[in-house]
């Protein structure tokens, strides 16, 4: 997960990023949200169960097989990464750098007192989209956006970050169907 704070430095960049054609097959990024959709808010409430979380995890699945992240890294560009201290442990030792070091030239704490990347867009990211730390990078860069786990408990979550996230845009339109 992310902060608010971090949400709303990043939106110029993610208002930005709507022009960007991520996804393969010639589907459009969306150009609108469901952060506001109100109806679909009631409706997710209402089914927020386990097999809702089900239904989430497979249609994750399904648009991520569309979705080419590549052409987008947003979240790379504008949303800080949480680090945790197993990431800490773990990068620094493959960047063969202390802890200390690591987390002295990456790391500051946002305002919730979790550390989160200093710079965005990440400095780990190269110019072609990839991720210089990929194998090893951060477990909230591996499952963002956080859609494929536990999904019902972080309804309000989804909907501001359909915003941001093309794909989780992707995910809430699709489920949204799929509802009675
Ligand atoms: S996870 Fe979302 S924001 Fe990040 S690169 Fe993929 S589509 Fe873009
Ligand atoms: S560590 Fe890699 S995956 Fe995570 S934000 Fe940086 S470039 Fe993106």
């Amino acid at each position: 997960m992310i902060s608010k704070l971090a949400y709303l430095r990043s939106l110029e960049h993610f208002k930005m990023l709507k022009q960007y054609q991520v996804m393969k097959n010639g589907i459009e990024t969306p150009s609108n949200t469901h952060k506001n959709d109100r109806k679909l808010r009631k409706k997710l409430y209402k089914h927020r169960s386990k097999a809702l979380d089900r239904l989430a995890a497979e249609v994750h699945q399904t648009v991520f097989e569309a979705i080419d992240c590549l052409q987008c890294a947003g979240c790379c560009k504008g949303i800080p990464a949480m680090v945790n201290s197993s990431d800490v442990q773990r990068i620094a030792s493959k960047l063969d750098l202390s802890e200390d070091q690591f987390y002295a030239q990456y790391l500051q704490k946002d305002e919730d007192g979790d550390w989160v990347f200093k710079q965005t867009p990440c400095i780990f990211l190269l110019d072609d989209n990839r991720c210089s730390i990929y194998a090893f990078r951060p477990k909230a860069c591996r499952t963002y956006p956080h859609t494929d786990h536990q999904f019902s408990k972080n309804i309000d979550y989804h909907l501001e970050n359909s915003q941001y996230c093309p794909a989780s845009f992707h995910i809430l339109a699709e489920i949204k169907g799929r509802l009675p």
